[in-house]
């Protein structure tokens, strides 16, 4: 076995709605608000699309999902030769890792980020600098100061998962100037439909100036479809070729991808979504208590407290399951009904 294993476990899910409600004694519905998915689920497109390809169970996929290559290609106005599809964007993360990390390479990316960026350089012996939060966002002047000759990777997550801080185009562009141009940067936009800031980054534009700018994106938050595990990652062609040599040549469903193409298609539901999304977001800022919130550009809000078990346990008492963090609480914005119980929660609170 390979010695790094033993500083890593497997990820370790939350309990289901079920055994929560078992365990606490619940009585009525609980809604799982804990993982960033979205409650309204996909287009209803998608079922129509999954159902009408029912009968192809028993061929393989195409490789390389062509088709949804294509729509995407034309969605983002790339070449079709630059984008590479993952089970989710943590197959991508991984593939990317084992494509390029070998033991005394570095990766560079920030503390209290999604956590496969690191986990996934541990398994391949890589070395991880974290560099602390500012201002519980991306400190990109540090990590760059970080940025050394055995440097292979940096990850930057925009907005980052959990605190949902994001920065900004021209901070984006200046990190990019000044990172050497041999340094791969990963930009992750797993919530990059969520966004509604003026001034967030329009990577696919600076990829035109900085072949080292790589994009990933997700059907798994606003497109509603964790559960068919569909990602991917926009990069140059000369890096997509090899990486595409690390793929599992069948890693994509045939209705994952149907699936995904029927969503991607449907941009007025998406757009429904993101609307509602924002609505319901703001609804958070709009009390007092919000001071002790972060600024959220996702679907999902970053509460500040010591006190986080007390208050993951009264979300829960409202049928409400949020995700705990050593400083805070994570809550996933809910439908209507969920989010005022929660509001009211939060309005009340010592924190
Ligand atoms: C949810 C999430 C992912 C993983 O998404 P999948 O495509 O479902 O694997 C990646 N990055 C961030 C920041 C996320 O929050």
């Amino acid at each position: 076995m390979k010695q790094q294993l033993n500083q890593l476990s497997a990820y370790q899910p939350g309990l289901s709605p079920p055994a929560l409600k078992e365990k606490h004694g619940i009585e009525g519905e609980l809604y799982k608000l804990a993982s960033n998915e979205n409650l309204y689920g996909p287009s209803p497109k998608v079922k129509t699309a999954i159902k009408d390809h029912l009968d192809e169970l028993f061929y393989y996929p195409e490789t390389g999902s062509p088709l949804l290559r294509k729509a995407i290609s034309e969605h983002l106005n790339v070449d079709a030769s630059r984008i590479l599809f993952g089970a989710g964007l943590d197959e991508v993360i991984l593939m990317i890792s084992r494509a390029v990390l070998t033991p005394g390479d570095k990766i560079v990316t920030s503390e209290g980020t999604f956590g496969q960026y690191y986990h996934n350089a541990i398994v391949e012996s890589a070395e991880v600098v974290q560099v602390p939060l500012k201002d519980y966002g991306f400190d990109l002047e540090e990590i760059l100061k970080q940025v050394d000759n055995d440097t292979a990777l940096v990850w930057l997550c925009n907005p980052n998962n959990p605190t949902g801080t994001y920065f900004s185009h021209e901070e984006l562009e200046r990190f990019l100037e000044r990172v050497p141009s041999h340094v791969p940067v990963l930009i992750d936009e797993a919530y990059f439909e969520f966004v509604t800031a003026d001034d967030y980054p329009d990577t696919l534009k600076l990829q035109e100036r900085f072949d080292n700018a790589f994009l990933l994106r997700t059907f798994s938050k606003a497109y509603g479809l964790a559960g068919l595990r569909i990602g991917y990652v926009v990069a140059t062609n000369a890096a997509i070729e090899k990486w595409n040599i690390i793929r599992p040549p069948f890693n994509i469903t045939r209705l994952s991808e149907y699936a995904a193409l029927a969503a991607l298609e449907d941009q007025a539901y998406l757009k429904e979504i993101t609307v509602k999304n924002a609505q319901e977001r703001q609804k958070f800022y709009d009390i007092a208590q919000s001071e002790h919130f972060l600024p959220s550009q996702t679907n999902f809000v970053f509460i500040v407290t010591d006190k986080h078990k007390e208050l993951y346990e009264e979300l829960l008492n409202v049928g409400c399951i949020t995700r705990p963090f050593p400083n805070g609480l994570r809550i996933t914005v809910g439908f209507p009904e969920q989010n005022d119980k929660m509001i009211e929660v939060l309005k009340n609170f010592n924190y």
